[in-house]
């Protein structure tokens, strides 16, 4: 017995010993990075998971990891990103435009002077389902109804709150505003327990293909008095929901509303190489991240350079100006 612990013990040494004398591999130091995104039935949680998906077939050359969280939204994507809490994010261009600006969420913070602009994604529509049995055929018949506007934190509530004030209707006193997050809103629809809701995504998108896909038969509203709002305002554009997409909804036409784009962001104190190494290679493989969602069909490496309201983040400027895109 003894004889076997005095060997077990000489083996464990002679292990111990082989692998401290053993030359320590060269390797650079892994950077880990995380992208904040949305509700995993939104379209930025697919779209951290593309980006992170060709980043991460180069760990061996630039040494990042990146990870995806899926969040609350817009943003909570920009405030976890200022505190450095994560690295990069995906956050809608309007909110960009007044994160920088020290609008809206962030009038009492002031401008968010760290946050750049990386690149610009998908087009994202204000999206208005309701149910049929709601008779909801327009904007104006919320009034007394229960609307999930979206949760704080969510790009979608300021662009409910906008579309509901440009139609005259007070969402604190003209309907029962719910402030649930997107991916919830789907089944809440499906189980009666509210009357329509806002989401501003791309599309197709799993939210509204699992909101047109239950018992209860559900519509797009279209948002088409938008004139004003869209002077008012220089980060909306017009917008139309294709009906091909989700074959479930019971309109017989696309809808028109308005919409803003998705775009990707990190702050000024992220490395240069990290965000230089994480834009050449979606660039560099823009085919390839061109598939990995249809809501990407109509990206060109052109437009993923529009609708950028921060500065361009150097690390992001030195491929543009070596790629001949800046
Ligand atoms: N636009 C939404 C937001 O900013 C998220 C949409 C998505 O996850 O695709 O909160």
């Amino acid at each position: 017995m003894k004889r076997i612990f005095v060997l077990a013990m000489g083996l464990c040494f002679g292990i111990v010993f082989a692998a401290a004398m053993a030359p320590v591999p060269v390797q650079a130091k892994a950077t880990f990075v995380t992208i904040g995104t949305g509700g995993i039935t939104g379209v930025y949680y697919p779209t951290g998971g593309a980006i992170a998906k060709i980043v991460n077939k180069k760990r061996k050359e630039y040494g990042i990891r990146a990870t995806v969280e899926s969040t609350g939204g817009s943003v909570f994507n920009v405030n976890a990103i200022m505190a450095g809490d994560l690295e990069f994010g995906v956050v809608q261009s309007d909110r960009q435009y007044q994160a920088i600006n020290g609008l809206a969420e962030w009038k009492d913070k002031g401008p968010q002077k760290d946050l750049r602009a990386v690149f610009t994604i998908h087009p994202e529509s204000i999206t208005l389902v309701a149910a049929d049995d709601a008779g909801i055929k327009n904007i104006q018949d919320l009034r007394g109804k229960r609307v999930n506007i979206g949760n704080p934190g969510s790009g979608q509530r300021q662009n409910s709150i906008d579309a509901l004030t440009d139609a005259g209707i007070d969402y604190k006193k003209d309907l029962k505003a719910e402030g649930v997050k997107a991916a919830e809103a789907p089944g809440l629809l499906q189980d009666g327990r509210i009357d329509a809701f806002f989401y501003t995504v791309g599309h197709p998108s799993g939210a509204i293909k699992e909101a047109t896909a239950g018992a209860r038969k559900v519509h797009f509203v279209p948002i088409t008095d938008v004139a004003k709002l869209l002077s008012k305002y220089p980060y909306y554009a017009k917008a139309v929901i294709l009906k091909k997409l989700y074959p479930g909804a019971t309109n017989k036409t696309d809808t028109q509303t308005f919409g803003v784009k998705a775009t990707f962001v990190t702050s000024a104190k992220v490395p240069d190489k990290v965000v230089y190494a994480i834009t050449k290679e979606v660039f560099e493989n823009f085919e390839s991240f061109r598939k990995l969602h249809p809501a990407y069909q109509v990206l060109t490496k052109e437009n993923m350079l529009e609708g950028m309201s921060a500065p361009i983040h150097p690390g992001a400027m030195k491929y543009y100006k070596e790629a001949g895109l800046k």
